[in-house]
């Protein structure tokens, strides 16, 4: 009854304002506390104070008499623990997703067809094929249409982003072939463009980066369309940002220098990789262990200035 703006993220994750350190005075709006599930017990993670603790010490702090009762059942009542974690009544994620009615997902098409075949060349991993669509006429599906000649319609693989209940917000159309712009994203609600929301763990470090199908590779992390990490809703300390390996791009360096200045954990890669992106790093080392690489090569503060000094070729 007394935690602020409690809500449940999704099944056996709950976030509300921390009442630890009260959260935000100035914004009232801020939860940055999670009740998360580890095997057969719940426990506490604030993301602004960074206390951790068990559920029963919050329930303690919140409320002794609760806690009292709590403690009774815990020990005496063998099986009937349960009963004292309030019931919450599932939101239905399950609602069908009107803009992508008139797609197929790439796991209902056969082996033979360019967009299956394209999914699977690259290499990404199946259990996504039922959340990645094929879309024949992409301009006629995402409205783009009175600006672009005819003949240049043409088909393009959609991978929805949805947020934190699964409801679609928008989608971006990747080419099959060099079709520019390589990606185009469209919203259907005006949200940041942050794909994966409806994965994340957000009681765990956060990976963040720009193309959302690198982002499959990456357990736990999210991609930013457009690059704009800016507007994470997300504390620093929780994130790592992992942006494209392009020393010789004016741009990429300078997103990189304004994220360093901003005391964002940033990856600088090793010169040893040459690839561009995570799939292409995962499609010429399909062992390698692109985590392991990141955790490897993460920097902050003084120590990233000095790689990206020392990795920038402009
Ligand atoms: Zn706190």
């Amino acid at each position: 009854p007394r935690l602020d703006r409690f809500k449940k993220v999704r099944d056996n994750l709950f976030n509300f304002r921390c009442p630890y350190c009260g959260d935000s005075q100035k914004f009232q709006n801020k939860a940055r506390g999670y009740f998360y599930r580890k095997k057969d017990d719940f426990f506490y993670k604030c993301h602004n104070c960074g206390v951790g603790t068990t559920f029963s010490k919050v329930i303690q702090l919140i409320d002794s008499e609760l806690y009292k009762e709590f403690c009774k059942e815990k020990f005496y009542g063998d099986k009937e623990e349960e009963k004292t974690l309030p019931t919450f009544t599932a939101p239905k994620f399950k609602k069908k997703d009107p803009q992508l009615e008139s797609l197929t997902s790439i796991n209902k098409l056969n082996g033979s067809h360019p967009a299956r075949q394209f999914v699977e060349s690259r290499q990404i991993p199946k259990e996504f094929y039922s959340d990645l669509y094929f879309c024949s006429k992409f301009f006629e599906w995402a409205h783009i249409g009175t600006t672009v000649p005819r003949r240049q319609e043409h088909p393009r693989l959609v991978i929805p982003f949805r947020d934190e209940t699964g409801e679609v917000f928008a989608a971006q159309g990747r080419a099959f072939g060099n079709e520019t712009p390589k990606y185009l994203t469209v919203k259907f609600q005006d949200k940041p463009k942050i794909f994966g929301l409806d994965r994340v763990d957000l009681s765990r470090h956060l990976y963040v980066v720009e193309g959302p199908l690198d982002s499959l590779f990456i357990d736990n992390s999210l991609a930013v369309a457009g690059a704009d990490f800016g507007h994470l809703p997300y504390e620093k300390e929780q994130v790592t940002i992992v942006l494209d390996n392009e020393p010789r791009s004016r741009e990429i360096i300078k997103r990189m220098e304004h994220l360093i200045e901003n005391n964002y954990e940033l990856v600088i890669w090793p010169d040893s990789i040459q690839q561009k992106d995570i799939n292409d790093m995962v499609l010429s080392d399909p062992k390698c262990d692109i985590l392991k690489i990141i955790n490897k090569y993460k920097f902050s503060g003084l120590t990233a200035k000095l790689k990206l000094a020392d990795w920038k070729r402009i």
